[in-house]
């Protein structure tokens, strides 16, 4: 049997920074075990950006942060086992995979567990109405469009008002579809401002705080949803009810802790959350094994999960050392403003900070640095955003791109229908260009744009 002194469980952002943690505290043997072909967890079909702000100090796409983070384990003689689902850890840390070849097992002194988390489904909310085909959750809508390059639909409408529906909602218009509303049974918006801002406002994406859907209409596919305004406590009030004709519904309503595994080795597991239970070193009750990212708790940031995952990592090599163990704060997991963008206020989208700034008369309140103001003023004048989505490769995959700047927010719809027809080379290393082209912008001025590769394909 193969021994190793700290295993992973997950190749996601959680795990490889656990793996990178504990190989940077002294271990000398770190093994990562992930079931899919490839690292980087669900951050391989986040192709928009948002990522990588804390850590790298860049503005990443989801593919760009999975490289990122690749790179660093391959650097440090992490050994990566792919295609090997885990399916039972013991008590003994004796770790049972399945594997292409057969079952196979792995001795570690100490085991951490970074797997990661499951959608919300329908049947968990129960959704009144018929069972047509048309209903999917937001994960699964998302794997179809920047993986599979298949539409889930062309007339949708989104539950849940969270990050993952929010940036749903913008991707999908983005490819052409026809977002028809965002559903939310808060009174607020449940993501971050700046994604109410950045992925409805900017698109004309209606909002519906406070309702929730009462029927989904439709014998084989989804034809109409009901949806009907909501009292704080939760019934509905007559009268209100709309229906919204569609063809798919998007279920983001929520994401669960992934812990079959945890439930095999005895670790406690919080029954309302269903995230492990750790202490402030990330330790279970079960002796020599640690958790982090969204298999402990879901985190907004891929930044944090990785900071969270190192200290994972050093805790599991200080455990078989006896030495002093390091803190987790909780208090890092959430740093943005989430809810309703107040009118008149900018949200900072240069860091995680996501500083509310304000216009005054002789300048700009509520940015904690310079970088602030200036973000504030090009806002105001002439908004930018990077460009993100696929591109077709000659091997029939879909490649992840994005701008290599930001491009003037008016160039994206023209620029996303020249990159329909472009077909890429492959191999391709990260950031390598795929395509320059030349835009005008609203001044009828030309820009120049470089669209490069957001992860490697060999
Ligand atoms: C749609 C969406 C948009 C997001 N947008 C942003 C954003 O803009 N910015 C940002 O910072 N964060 C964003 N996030 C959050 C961020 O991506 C997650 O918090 C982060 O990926 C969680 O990392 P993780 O390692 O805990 O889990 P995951 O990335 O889910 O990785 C878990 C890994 O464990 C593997 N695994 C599970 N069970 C087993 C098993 N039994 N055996 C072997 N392997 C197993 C899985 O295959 C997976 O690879 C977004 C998340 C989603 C879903
Ligand atoms: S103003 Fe400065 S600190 Fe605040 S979000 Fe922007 S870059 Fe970050």
């Amino acid at each position: 049997m193969e021994e190793c002194d700290v295993l992973v469980i997950g190749a996601g952002p959680g795990g490889l920074a656990a793996a990178k943690g504990a190989k940077e505290a002294g271990a000398n043997s770190v093994v990562v075990v992930e079931r899919n072909s490839k690292t980087g967890g669900i951050l391989n079909q986040c192709v928009h950006d948002g990522f990588g702000l804390v850590r790298y100090k860049e503005q990443l796409t989801g593919p760009e942060y999975a490289e990122y983070s690749k790179r660093e384990v391959e650097a440090l003689g992490v050994k990566v086992l792919l295609n090997q689902h885990v399916i039972d850890v013991s008590t003994e840390k004796i770790i049972t995979t399945i594997c292409p070849s057969g079952i196979d097992k792995i001795k570690a002194k100490s085991v951490i567990l970074a797997t990661g988390c499951r959608e919300r489904t329908r049947g968990m909310i129960s959704i009144p109405g018929s069972r047509p085909a048309g209903v999917f959750t937001a994960g699964v809508a998302q794997h179809l469009v920047n993986v599979q390059n298949i539409m889930p639909g062309k007339n949708i409408v989104i539950l849940g008002s969270g990050d993952v529906g929010m940036i749903m909602a913008r991707r999908l218009t983005l490819e052409g579809a026809n977002v028809k509303a965002v559903v939310e049974v808060l009174p607020e918006p449940a993501g971050l401002a700046r994604n109410v801002s950045q992925c409805l406002y900017e698109y004309d994406i209606p909002l519906y705080c406070s309702h929730m859907i009462s029927n989904i209409v439709g014998k084989k596919r989804v034809e109409a949803v009901e949806i009907v305004e909501i009292e704080k406590n939760g019934t509905s009030i007559f009268g209100t009810e709309k229906i919204l004709k569609c063809d798919s519904l998007i279920l983001s309503v929520g994401l669960i802790p992934e812990n079959e595994v945890a439930n095999t080795a005895g670790i406690k597991i919080d029954k309302k959350k269903n995230g492990v239970i750790t202490d402030e070193y990330l330790h279970t009750n079960v002796s020599g094994i640690f958790s982090c990212g969204n298999s402990r708790e879901i985190m907004d940031l891929a930044d944090f999960v990785s900071m969270q995952g190192e200290v994972a990592g050093f805790n599991a090599v200080a455990y078989l050392n006896g030495n002093s163990m390091k803190k987790w704060s909780n208090k890092r997991s959430t740093a943005m403003k989430k809810g309703f963008p107040v009118q008149g206020v900018i949200t900072c989208t240069l860091c995680p900070n996501g500083c509310q700034i304000k216009k005054r008369k002789d300048g700009f309140e509520g940015n904690s640095c310079n970088k602030g103001e200036t973000f504030a003023i090009q806002e105001l004048s002439a908004p930018r955003r990077i460009l993100t989505s696929t591109v077709k490769t000659k091997n029939g995959e879909l490649l992840p791109i994005r701008s290599n700047t930001s491009i003037p927010k008016e160039c994206i719809k023209e620029v996303l229908k020249k990159l329909q027809n472009v077909i890429v080379d492959v191999p391709i290393k990260c950031g390598e260009e795929v395509i320059n082209m030349t835009e005008e912008d609203e001044n009828k001025e030309k820009i120049e744009i470089s669209i490069i590769s957001s992860a490697t394909v060999l």
